[in-house]
């Protein structure tokens, strides 16, 4: 059976040329970065490489990316190594839970966070930001692309409002890098999170960029790895991984990767709002990241799409979380004023490097049918139906 993967915002593939470059660290090259003898020493060449890489990506220093399990322990690093009780925070209500539950535990230690909200478009004013800063304000942590949207946000607006007001700034730009260009001093911003398994290296590798002289406490006590920002034995096979995927991210975006892929996600966004009724783009109209689509099929249960999709060999997502057996609407759509029932019928498409427009073709085969199928077995979709027939 042909299957199609357009989940690239939960995960990548690897690419063959990561998984080449990481190989051999898992055999004869399998030394510990902190070792003096040959081993250690070449494991060591191959994580400061690899380390050169991610920093150009971004804009920034060698020096100043600190290796990471991902993107989870890099928001939590920036959150819990910045503030003390007693400080406040600003962030969004569209944020990852890597920030907004780091956020609410910050809450119950003494912390303050003010949540700024986002338009119908997904996008934070820049405004509401500034209006909300406090003397005690010590960090604002806006995410860079939003996971469900696509939506980027406008960052170096921001950035500059955290310089005026001397307030440290992060973001989480993990669904942001190898899609769109990304540049730390073009942000201002101090702090920037980016997760190895979204840019095609592998799960359990990230980094966080921390500008010189951001004064940032470790989450973790052992060994003085990572400058001592980050103790642990580099988990090295990951680390060369990433260096690889962000040398082939420059590479791609050089050779036109991001308006090819931006070309073939228009198409689909483009075909699927043509050809079938009641549906629509979430954050249309507003900067979106290439690779992402998140589209509402009125009266549709996004899940019941995402399970018929599979069985036909189309893996795509809804931004839903199951909590206690239920599925809640997704946080990001309610927050932009979707209606709970509209949220659920929404899904995300997310395309990758490896994505061809064979597989768009092969989306947009099956999708008008399953969506017909579905919404013949919707009592809300036959009322409305009526309703629009009188
Ligand atoms: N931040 C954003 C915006 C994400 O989309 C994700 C993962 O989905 C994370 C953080 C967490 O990254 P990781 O899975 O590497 O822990």
């Amino acid at each position: 059976m042909r299957r199609v993967y357009l989940d690239n915002n939960a995960t990548t593939a690897v690419l063959p040329q990561v998984l080449a470059a990481m190989q051999p660290f898992f055999g004869e090259q399998f030394g510990n970065a902190s070792s003096i003898h040959h081993h250690g020493q070449e494991a060591r060449k191959a994580v400061e490489h690899a380390r050169e890489h991610v920093a150009a990506l971004v804009g920034a220093r060698a020096s100043e990316i600190v290796f990471t399990s991902g993107g989870t322990e890099s928001d939590n690093l920036a959150l819990f190594g910045m503030v003390q009780p007693g400080d406040h925070i600003i962030t969004s209500t569209i944020e990852h839970h890597a920030v907004l539950n780091a956020c609410q535990r910050l809450e119950k230690t003494g912390c303050e966070v003010t949540y700024v909200p986002v338009d119908g478009r997904c996008l934070v004013s820049p405004d509401d930001v500034k209006r909300a800063i406090r003397k005690n304000t010590k960090l604002i942590s806006i995410m860079m692309a939003n996971n469900e949207t696509g939506v980027v946000q406008p960052l170096e607006e921001i950035g500059r409002i955290a310089a005026e007001a001397d307030v440290w700034f992060h973001t989480d730009a993990v669904q942001a890098v190898a899609k769109v260009p990304v540049d730390v001093n073009k942000i201002g911003c101090d702090l920037l999170s980016l997760s190895g398994h979204k840019v095609h290296a592998p799960q359990g590798v990230g980094a966080l960029f921390v500008r010189k002289g951001t004064l940032l406490n470790p989450l973790f006590y052992g060994g003085r790895h990572e400058r001592s920002r980050r103790a642990g034995t580099e988990n090295v096979p990951g680390i060369v991984a990433l260096g690889e995927a962000a040398k082939l991210a420059k590479e791609w975006f050089a050779s036109g990767g991001a308006d090819a892929m931006s070309d073939l996600r228009d198409r689909l966004e483009k075909k699927i709002l043509d050809s079938m009724e009641s549906v629509g783009v979430n954050g249309d109209g507003a900067p979106r990241v290439p690779n992402t689509s998140n589209i509402h099929f009125d009266c549709i249960e996004g899940e019941a799409l995402v399970i018929a999709l599979d069985l036909k060999g189309l893996a795509v997502s809804t931004g839903a979380a199951c909590s206690s057996g239920a599925v809640e609407p997704s946080h990001v759509l309610t927050a932009m004023g979707l209606s709970p029932d509209l949220a659920r019928a929404s899904l995300r498409f997310s395309l990758g490097k490896q994505t061809t427009s064979d597989d768009i073709d092969f989306a947009l085969s099956i999708l008008p049918n399953t969506v017909a199928k579905l919404r013949e077995l919707s009592p809300l979709w036959k009322k409305k139906q009526l309703a629009t027939s009188r």
